[in-house]
């Protein structure tokens, strides 16, 4: 196998999708400029799939990196897998397709690579993509999310992207999208958050025997944004297993959560802005953890959610009252 689809994994259309990822998320008092320097460290660091979502608002940024990247003659376009999120305003069927055309508008792009449904509850549709009452409570809405789906089919139809997928899908709602009398396409892969504390064993054998990706966020611990993240969370980095195998293999803790995620078949993405964090969490693919370890750290797992989107905990597409 080439050295491309040795660290891919091939989805259920026949694309490759890179085993590691560039998250592009990063809480709104981190300057926008950035998110276009780091992803071009990223990208020269050999991260060649990239996470972005319309919500985290540096899309221009992020495809400005790229295009730079590709203008220098570092990638070409086609090296290059890039995702955006179809947000929770946009998910009445004939709004899905505004939402990505807004997304290639910013990045200056004619296709991104992959489009996922970002969350499985929908928001009041108008500009605010946190709309609000008086009370400051986010105002969400009803669709029926395989109405959703077959838009985002119509996008992937239209060659706006090649692949499609969701986020934050538990099982039930994937089974109700993969049963869909008339399914074009079966979404090829699911985006959760996964690491030693949550590491869905359930959800990704589940999406496995579906050959559904599993694509793992807060794979770190989350960035632990006051906006969207409980502070007395604990820190999973200073997690003191995962730092005693780190010491052992002269590697960082970061490295070895990672690699955890990707020996069990899991699609890893790693936000960092920091240059030397960028290059160390391209070097997961240089070691390898033993047997020994792996059952250490999946004896680390609490089903401890850091992204837990509470506003919408009473809402009946709110993902996480199910097990998995
Ligand atoms: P994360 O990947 O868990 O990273 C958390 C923090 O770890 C970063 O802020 C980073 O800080 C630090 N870090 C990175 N590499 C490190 C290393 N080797 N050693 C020590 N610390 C390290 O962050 P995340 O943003 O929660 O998740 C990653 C991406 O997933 C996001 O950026 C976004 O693209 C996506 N995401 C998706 C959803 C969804 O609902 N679909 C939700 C959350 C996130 P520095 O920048 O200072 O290095």
């Amino acid at each position: 196998m080439d050295f491309k689809h040795s660290r891919s994994v091939k989805l259920n259309d026949g694309h490759y999708m890179p085993r590691l990822g560039f998250g592009t998320y990063a809480p709104a008092t981190v300057p926008k400029s950035k998110a276009f320097e780091c992803t071009k460290v990223a990208i020269e660091a050999g991260f060649r799939h990239i996470d972005a979502a319309l919500l985290y608002e540096n899309e221009e940024e992020v495809g400005a990196a790229i295009r730079e990247k590709i203008a220098d003659g570092t990638v070409k376009r086609e090296d290059i897998f890039y995702t955006t999120k179809v947000w929770a305003t946009y998910l009445k069927p004939e709004l899905v397709r505004s939402s990505l055309e807004i997304s290639l508008k910013k990045l200056q792009m004619d296709y991104v690579d992959l489009f996922i449904i970002h969350v499985p509850f929908p928001m009041k549709p108008g500009n605010e993509l946190l709309p609000k009452d008086a009370n400051g409570q986010i105002i969400l809405d009803t669709v029926d999310l395989c109405d959703t789906w077959e838009a985002l089919e119509k996008c992937k139809d239209a060659g706006l992207t090649k692949s499609i997928g969701v986020s934050n899908f538990n099982r039930k709602q994937l089974e109700m999208i993969l049963n869909k009398p008339g399914l074009k396409y079966k979404p090829t892969c699911n985006q959760v958050e996964c690491h030693v504390y949550l590491n869905q064993s359930k959800l990704l054998e589940y999406c496995k025997s579906k050959d559904i990706a599993l694509v793992a966020y807060s794979a770190l611990g989350s960035q632990r944004d006051p906006g969207w993240i409980d502070q007395k969370s604990p820190y999973l980095l200073e997690d003191p297993v995962l730092n005693a195998i780190a010491k052992k293999l002269n590697r960082t803790a970061g490295q070895v959560a990672l690699r955890y995620l990707l020996q069990r078949g899991v699609v890893v993405l790693a936000k960092s802005f920091n240059e030397k964090r960028i290059k160390e969490n391209m070097q997961i693919f240089e070691f390898e953890l033993t047997e020994d370890d792996m059952k250490k750290i999946d004896g680390l797992n609490k089903n401890l959610r850091y992204n837990k989107f509470l506003f919408a905990a009473n809402h009946p597409n709110y993902p996480f009252s199910e097990e998995y």
